[in-house]
């Protein structure tokens, strides 16, 4: 990996260490220009001339992230967030009283106000699967809890709130073996290691462009296994997700495209076709290897920094570091941060509902770095960390 070019084709590497990517990635030139270029051309000749002229490219979205990831192009549909793509697949499931809802004590904010709406609604029931003695879920306590009241499996791969990677492989496994469909949130490790669909045996996934994966704001997508899609009711119908039939009603969209909504923002949309693009010729082994390696080196040199503590659990572990200073307040420390041009951000205990419920540790100071990082960069926010402990 040459990472001086690579370096030189993200400008925002000139101004700041950036080590946000768990926040959003650093876009590079490349990705800035496949945008601005739509951008322009909107602006040239019409937004709905420009997108019919640039539609093979938009459509090439649906198959480049197919390469990313596995599964086929019609089993992926285009969302402005993750969130968004997670509600299209969660909100189309549906629920009666006593059905069971398995999730993780790492589950995601979003995930778990939706798991308490829909129980409030329905009568469902949500159930956490305990941690083992790592800080990882339990897959024998999952196989334990697991039975016919179970409609679902919602499980976060890798946490907001820090570096923990989830045995999503084992998790489907377990699913898989009782015919109860998987729902994986890869938002924070697409783009940040190797992720392939049928090696995890989930059923739907859900992620974000804007993170490890290097595409703008406002973009994501969800992929739902073909079979998956029959036992799904799409929770919106609209004129991009349903076609009218008349007298008869109408019938869905083939395929994924029938969560997707009318409108896009298709510079937003060739912007994440770019950085999908940018990730594979790069190479995600390459991509996962470098990240998490930087991701480690930084967790030990944090850790032998007297005063100053990490708090990533699990097994295996990525690149996202969460760590504290003795004494010192995290907002004081992420100011610090800021003040040495270090891009770091903050965890939010209302987040990260039952990781807070389990270690009341947050707000943690969260450390994500990328590839295109290097490791004088990581000395030098670990000085920073160094100087606050010693004072
Ligand atoms: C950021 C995040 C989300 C939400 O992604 P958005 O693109 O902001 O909607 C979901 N799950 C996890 C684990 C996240 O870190």
């Amino acid at each position: 990996m040459d990472i001086e070019a690579i370096r030189r084709d993200t400008p925002g590497t000139a101004n700041r260490v950036h080590l946000n990517n768990a926040g959003a990635a650093l876009l590079s030139r490349r990705t800035l220009r496949a945008m601005t270029e739509h951008l322009e051309l909107e602006a040239a000749i019409g937004g709905y001339e420009a997108a019919g002229r640039e539609r093979d490219r938009i459509d090439a979205t649906y198959a480049n992230v197919t390469r990313l990831i596995g599964g086929r192009p019609d089993e992926v549909a285009l969302f402005d967030n993750s969130t968004h793509a997670w509600n299209a697949a969660f909100y189309s499931m549906t629920f009666a009283p006593g059905d069971r809802i398995l999730t993780g004590r790492a589950e995601y904010g979003s995930n778990v106000l939706a798991y308490l709406q829909i129980a409030r609604r329905t009568g469902a029931e949500v159930v956490v699967v305990p941690n083992d003695e790592s800080g990882q879920l339990d897959t024998a306590a999952l196989a334990e809890l697991i039975d016919d009241r179970t409609r679902l499996v919602g499980v976060s791969h890798v946490p907001t709130s820090g570096g923990l990677v989830n045995p999503a492989a084992e998790i489907g496994r377990i699913s898989r073996a009782a015919g109860v469909p998987f729902l994986l949130d890869a938002t924070q490790s697409i783009g940040q290691f190797p992720v392939d669909v049928a090696e995890l045996g989930c059923d739907m996934l859900t992620a974000t462009g804007r993170k490890f994966l290097r595409g703008p704001r406002g973009t994501g997508f969800l992929w739902v296994r073909r079979e998956a899609l029959d036992h799904l009711e799409p929770y919106v119908s609209e004129i991009a997700s349903a076609t009218w039939d008349g007298k008869r009603g109408f019938t869905w969209r083939d395929g994924a495209r029938r969560f997707e909504t009318w409108e896009v923002s298709y510079a937003n949309v060739l912007g994440l076709s770019s950085a999908v693009e940018q990730a594979l010729e790069i190479g995600m082994d390459d991509i996962g290897r470098r990240a998490v390696g930087l991701g480690e080196l930084l967790r030990d040199r944090l850790d032998a920094v007297p005063g100053v503590t990490t708090y990533d659990l699990g097994r295996e572990r990525c690149a996202i570091v969460t760590a504290k200073v003795d004494g010192v307040s995290t907002a004081d420390v992420a100011a610090a941060l800021a003040a040495h041009g270090v891009n770091v951000t903050t965890t939010v205990a209302a987040h990260t509902q039952f990781d807070t419920e389990d270690r009341g540790v947050h707000p943690l100071v969260r450390l994500s770095p990328h590839y295109y990082n290097t490791e004088a960069e990581l000395d030098r926010a670990v000085e920073v960390f160094g100087e606050l402990a010693a004072r």
